[in-house]
């Protein structure tokens, strides 16, 4: 029936995880479409809810509050066992460099709310009296839904890989309610399932999906990728949460080596059928050392990446490099 004719698109918006969160479903009657958004929005919510770092009410406030009064082995629920088991095993692959046990040095700095901070840089000793704490994901020990912290200072911070995570656990429920074509952006983060499906309808026919990695120095894009049935595209960028004191510009991601924001990298893009890891990739590689990256990247397994430095250069591994337009491809840097 739907040969030829126009296919049944349904979008819609939330606002959830700080960001607008658009979803286009394409090729299924409208009713289902609707059905499935709206699940979709809801699984959004409540994970957002439940993995907020600070916000009084979640079961991740309620477990860092619990480590912080020295409780040693808490309770919690499946899905937020699952997230943390996941993020100590991604810490682990990076080498620390992405690691949401430093909840502290996040609050620290003032990015532990919803809008950035406005003031000035905490106190050299204070970021010290943290970093002699060493709190570190190898901290915890999670045996099925028992959390085990051996270190009070760890608070839980999952804003390096939550919207991936949730994208993931988004993407998992469409499936499962029979969609087969559709996208999901929030904030940046895509991820897609199938295809752009056309006219001539059929599932997962049409066109790939296409998605673009924004410019960070100016409005509009350096490139735009056609993602793969189940691929995603996450990018970590240092353009849009930070302040300004003194001249010098202090952006939300930390390395934890030093306790202080990272400088050098603007954006980090890693396209990977795996939200969690691509999102901590992209974390992890926005606190590496130039001379790491290929390392990194290898050891937390994704392939395809592309880093945009202060300067304005585009580096990118063969793998992305293959994915992007052959004008914009001869620009970058491999490495
Ligand atoms: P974006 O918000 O642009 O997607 P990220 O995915 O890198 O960027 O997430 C940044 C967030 O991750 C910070 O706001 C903070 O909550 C948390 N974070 C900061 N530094 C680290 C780090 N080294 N490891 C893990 N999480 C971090
Ligand atoms: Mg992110
Ligand atoms: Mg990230």
């Amino acid at each position: 029936a739907l040969w030829g004719g126009p296919i049944p698109v349904h979008r819609d918006t939330f606002y959830v995880f700080g960001t607008l969160v658009e979803i286009e479903i394409r090729g299924v009657p409208k009713t289902d479409a609707r059905a499935a958004a709206t699940r979709v929005g809801r699984l959004l919510r409540e994970v957002h809810d439940d993995w907020h770092a600070w916000r009084p009410g979640g079961a991740l406030s309620r477990l860092n509050a619990a480590i912080a009064e020295g409780r040693t082995t808490i309770m919690v629920d499946p899905r937020l066992a699952a997230v943390l088991h996941r993020g100590q095993h991604l810490s682990r692959a990076s080498g620390g460099l992405f690691d949401p046990a430093i909840g502290r040095l996040v609050a620290l700095w003032g990015f532990h709310a919803d809008t950035p901070p406005t003031g000035a840089p905490p106190a050299p000793d204070r970021i010290a009296a943290v970093l002699a704490e060493r709190p570190r994901m190898t901290d915890l020990s999670i045996e099925g839904l028992a959390v085990t912290s051996t270190n009070p200072a760890v608070q839980l911070d999952l804003g390096g890989f939550a919207k991936g995570a949730a994208l993931d656990l988004a993407a998992a429920e469409l499936r499962a309610m029979g969609i087969a074509d559709a996208v999901l952006n929030a904030g940046g983060d895509v991820h897609v399932l199938g295809r752009h499906a056309g006219r001539r309808g059929g599932r997962t026919g049409g066109r790939p999906w296409r998605v673009a990695i924004r410019d960070p120095f100016m409005w509009g894009a350096v490139a735009a990728v056609s993602l793969r049935p189940g691929e995603g595209l996450y990018t970590s960028g240092n353009y849009e949460r930070y302040f300004d004191h003194d001249g010098e510009r202090f952006a939300h991601i930390i390395d934890p080596r030093t306790g202080t924001p990272v400088r050098h990298i603007v954006s980090v893009s890693v396209l990977d059928t795996d939200g969690a890891r691509a999102d901590a990739a992209a974390t992890a590689l926005s606190v590496a050392d130039a001379g790491d990256w290929a390392r990194v990247a290898a050891a937390m397994a994704v392939e395809a990446v592309l880093i945009i430095t202060d300067q304005g250069e585009i580096w990118a591994t063969e793998a992305m490099r293959n994915r992007l337009d052959p004008q914009i491809a001869a620009t970058v840097r491999v490495f």
